[in-house]
């Protein structure tokens, strides 16, 4: 196998795997996965860590160097820690990181950064610990934050705090997020809402990156960061005199589709180019029946050729996205 294969018909070298390790999770937050709705994948359709680990092999063999392992929630799965640990063994790769909603974190921080794990995302959508019960379903807030101050004792870096931006949600705490940053090495990432599943927060919710800058623009000027090579589609600033940054993700408003360099791997072994499109290829089936390394390998590089050059979700006639964010790992 060659290094590097992973260039798609657009030129676009994609050198990110986002693997979601379960579709399971302890929190129903309203934009991905409100009560009741989704149903749980049976235990025997979820890839074992030994799956998962072979998958990741042969994808870094292929040219992925950066990995991010997500969810569901990650750290609600048996034997992560262990995991994680091994993930990190892997030759080749050079960025691991993890994203989680933080209710186990406080509990656990040693054994993730004992992995060898170093950067964290944790979703934060609020600082108001009703608010969080109504957005999440749980009234964890105090154990998240307990969980963020832990991250930040031992020395993880980055630390980014993802806040999806929702209008009469959490629009009024806007500011308090962002003023986060000149405190503490935080990266307070505003996400767009995307239009994923059947969430109970939709179009009306949305609220676009020109309206959330406009008005954080309020604590100062924010001054562009450059972008590194691994970099995600961020757009990058900082306040002047702040120890952490701002991101903006917008998905909606600003699309990255040409520069998107990533592959997802849901619970469930469907290899995905798009997060925004449900086309996807099972490589849990052909791993199961006995395939090779270079057969999945050539199956991976077949699907990466059917990676879209763009999402389609202003397009009056495509189809909206039915696939769950929880189960695709957002
Ligand atoms: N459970 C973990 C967590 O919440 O961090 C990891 C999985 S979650 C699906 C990954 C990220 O996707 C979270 O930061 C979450 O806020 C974001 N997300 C979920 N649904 C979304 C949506 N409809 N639009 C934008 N971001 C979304
Ligand atoms: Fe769970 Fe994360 Fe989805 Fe919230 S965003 S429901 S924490 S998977």
């Amino acid at each position: 196998m060659q290094a590097y294969s992973l260039i798609d018909r657009y030129n676009r070298r994609l050198n990110y795997l986002r693997l979601s390790i379960t579709d399971r999770c302890n929190l129903r937050c309203i934009y991905c996965m409100p009560k009741g709705l989704i149903p749980k994948l049976p235990h025997e359709e979820i890839l074992t860590y030994e799956e998962i680990l072979r998958l990741v092999r042969i994808n870094v063999s292929l040219g992925i160097s950066k990995v991010r392992v997500t969810g569901g929630e990650p750290l609600v799965r048996k034997g992560v820690f262990d995991f994680l640990k091994e993930l990190s063994t892997i030759e080749g790769i050079s960025d691991i990181s993890i994203t989680t909603n933080g209710v186990y974190l406080k509990d656990h921080v040693h054994r993730i950064y004992d992995a060898g794990i170093r950067r964290i995302n944790i979703s934060l959508d609020t600082l108001n610990p009703l608010k969080y019960l109504k957005i999440t379903g749980q009234d964890k807030f105090h154990r998240v934050w307990g969980g963020i101050q832990a991250v930040k004792e031992i020395g993880f870096k980055p630390i980014k705090l993802n806040v999806v931006a929702l209008r009469a949600v959490n629009d009024d705490e806007l500011i308090d997020m962002a003023k986060l940053s000149f405190e503490n090495p935080f990266h307070i990432r505003f996400i767009e809402h995307m239009p994923v599943g059947t969430p109970g927060a939709s179009a009306e919710h949305s609220l676009l990156t020109p309206e959330i800058k406009a008005q954080i623009c309020s604590l100062g000027e924010l001054v562009p960061v450059k972008n590194a090579i691994n970099d995600g589609p961020a757009e990058r600033y900082k306040f002047k005199g702040a120890q952490g940054e701002i991101g903006f993700i917008s998905a909606l408003s600003r699309h990255f589709c040409h520069t998107c360099n990533r592959l997802r791997i849901t619970a469930s072994g469907q290899l995905r180019t798009c997060l925004l499109s449900d086309d996807q290829f099972d490589l849990k089936g052909p791993l199961r029946k006995g395939c090779t390394d270079t057969e999945l390998a050539n199956m991976i590089l077949k699907t990466v050729c059917r990676k879209p050059s763009g999402h389609h979700l202003f397009c009056s006639e495509s189809a909206p996205v039915s696939s769950h964010m929880s189960s695709i790992g957002g």
